[in-house]
């Protein structure tokens, strides 16, 4: 397979307007803007592309939700990229920036938006700095502005700079924040196609998905969904961490096998060392283990595995790491990004790295477990949005499938702090209510 996306991302200079041109950039653009609307986003829906931000709806489909009436609509570019072990689209804007910039152009044109954004999270200062040089560069050129290359469609673009902070990844807590509020999730529906930034219609995507439409009018829809498996067309950028020879960046087409990747592409843990688990979809997807590394990375495979391809970032845990850190750290990490809107997520959160803290320290007992699976079931499905369910699935997946090593890990620091073992009464149960 040839790379879509990081076709030739290295190329020296790609990050100016005129490399990018030579190589046949802004051609889909004029060819897009001579096709009706409706045209391009069928197109996109003959492609099958889904969204790459985690959600995994389809771009087409979406895009097919903007009302047509001639009111103010916005195109939103989601480039918070905040999930651990997620940070493909870090790369996507940094080298090839005008890739996105086109791919927005085109799906504002689709839709009918005149206003666009990127809100790209704080932390990511050169590319921020990038994107606003290419920005200017495409405005010079007459890709943005008014009347687009003769065509009567004109469309401002602006980037944002978020201050950093997890939550403002989630789309609607994205507009909130781009509206100058705290970055707070919104109660759905209304969904953003219909009641978006500033109450207008809004179609917000991420970067690889927005990044990805210039190669697909190049290419045409139905060609692009030739590549990748049935429901999963097309390629996939995976961020590749944890302990693994190769970390990176890395193009598949999905459907390949999960020990391709991270053994092949990404040479796989230490020479001695074996896989212990791994997340397939950034930090917040349910656990695999070492007997799951042959499934096909797509949509569906993983999903009927009990896990997701979520952002497409896979995390590689080895046999030399104790799983009770991994939960601690994990949590902690969503208790500190919470927004505390919601109860099951704020106080869920906080009970379960509590809990956690308690048998790393030697103070919990099996019981404990029962109590964090309890925990963890009520706050899925019961949240306003994906945050809570983001700790609450991969930690439950980590006490049901290492269970007899937590317990071996409760009865060794008990052991250290010269408790021993005190099993609970057989009449006590783990009844705690969120
Ligand atoms: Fe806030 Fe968590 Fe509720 Fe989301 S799930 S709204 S982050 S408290």
């Amino acid at each position: 397979m040839s790379a879509i996306l990081f076709d030739r991302i290295d190329e020296p200079g790609l990050n100016d307007i005129a490399v990018y041109e030579k190589r046949g950039g802004y051609e889909a653009l004029k060819k897009a803007l001579t096709v009706p609307t409706a045209g391009i986003i069928e197109e996109l829906k003959a492609s099958g592309l889904r969204g790459r931000g985690g959600a995994g709806f389809p771009l087409g489909t979406k895009a097919s939700f903007i009302p047509t009436a001639d009111i103010d609509k916005y195109l939103v570019c989601n480039a918070d990229e905040s999930e651990p072990g997620t940070f493909k689209d870090r790369e996507l804007m940094q080298k090839n920036p005008h890739l996105l910039i086109e791919g927005m152009i085109i799906a504002a044109y689709a839709v009918g938006a005149n206003r666009s954004f990127i809100y790209i999270r704080g932390e990511y200062e050169l590319q921020a700095n990038i994107l606003e040089e290419a920005i200017a560069q495409a405005k010079a050129s007459g890709y943005i502005g008014e009347n687009i290359l003769g065509s009567g469609f004109s469309l401002d673009l602006v980037l944002h700079r978020g201050a950093g902070a997890y939550i403002c990844g989630e789309e609607t807590g994205l507009l909130d924040s781009l509206e100058g509020k705290r970055g707070n999730p919104r109660l759905k529906p209304p969904f953003p196609a219909n009641q978006g930034l500033f109450q207008g219609p809004t179609l917000i995507n991420n970067v690889e998905t927005l990044a990805t439409i210039p190669p697909i009018l190049r290419m045409g829809g139905s060609e692009y969904a030739k590549l990748g498996v049935e429901n999963s067309a097309g390629t996939k950028l995976v961020s590749i961490s944890g302990n693994v020879q190769r970390p990176g960046n890395y193009e598949i087409e999905l459907g390949m096998s999960s020990r391709d990747i991270i053994y092949g592409l990404a040479g796989g843990p230490d020479e001695g060392r074996t896989v212990k688990f791994w997340f397939p979809g950034g930090s917040s997807s349910p656990v695999l283990t070492a007997d799951d590394l042959d499934l096909a990375y797509d949509f569906d495979t993983l999903a009927k595995a009990g896990t997701m391809l979520g952002s497409g970032a896979i995390i590689v845990v080895d046999d030399t790491n104790s799983v009770v850190d991994v939960a601690l750290t994990l949590a902690s990490f969503y208790k500190h990004e919470s927004c505390g809107k919601c109860t099951p997520c704020r106080e869920g959160t906080t009970w379960t790295v509590k809990m956690l803290q308690r048998i790393q320290d030697g103070e919990a007992t099996p019981m404990d477990l029962d109590i964090i699976s309890s925990v963890q079931e009520q706050i899925i499905g019961n949240c306003l949005c994906v945050l809570g369910d983001a700790m609450a699935m991969p930690v439950s997946s980590l006490v049901t499938k290492f269970r007899a090593e937590f317990e071996e890990h409760i009865e060794a620091a008990r052991e250290r702090n010269g408790l021993g073992m005190t099993p609970p009464p057989a009449s006590e149960e783990p009844a705690l209510s969120l």
